[in-house]
């Protein structure tokens, strides 16, 4: 692949990046507190209430998995828990946050290629 059409795809993928970070900051500021997590926190641990104000699912959904795997057998995961207690805005928000990990290592694989391009032209 040429140095310049490397360039070209590196530029549509940032792109890609910066628009997928706007949406995902637009849907988390659209959280709202999810009082579902409160069967799984009530009485059960110290999350403050700084954490429940502050927090947003992913945070909530951070510690229910700790709660949850310990009180049980384990075998909760980080996206199910989210699913079933988060808010509609922070699961939409965990979808984009995914999106843009691959999108991060697309950029990562482009930026390598120019890497190796640039090796090339400095050993000539
Ligand atoms: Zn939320």
């Amino acid at each position: 692949m040429s140095i310049e059409s490397l360039v070209v795809k590196h530029a549509k993928y940032a792109d890609l990046k910066s628009d997928l970070k706007r949406k995902i900051g637009a849907e988390l500021s659209n959280h709202k507190y999810s009082e579902a997590f409160e069967e799984v926190f009530s009485g059960k641990d110290k999350l403050s209430n700084e954490d429940i104000i502050y927090g947003t699912c992913g945070n909530h959904a951070y510690e229910a998995v700790k709660i949850l795997n310990r009180d049980n057998d384990g075998g909760y995961g980080y996206d199910e828990v989210l699913h079933m207690y988060g808010c509609e805005s922070c699961i939409k928000a965990r979808k984009l946050k995914i999106e843009m990990g691959f999108i991060g290592t697309k950029l990562g694989q482009i930026r390598g290629a120019i890497t190796r391009v640039g090796r090339k032209l400095t050993n000539q």
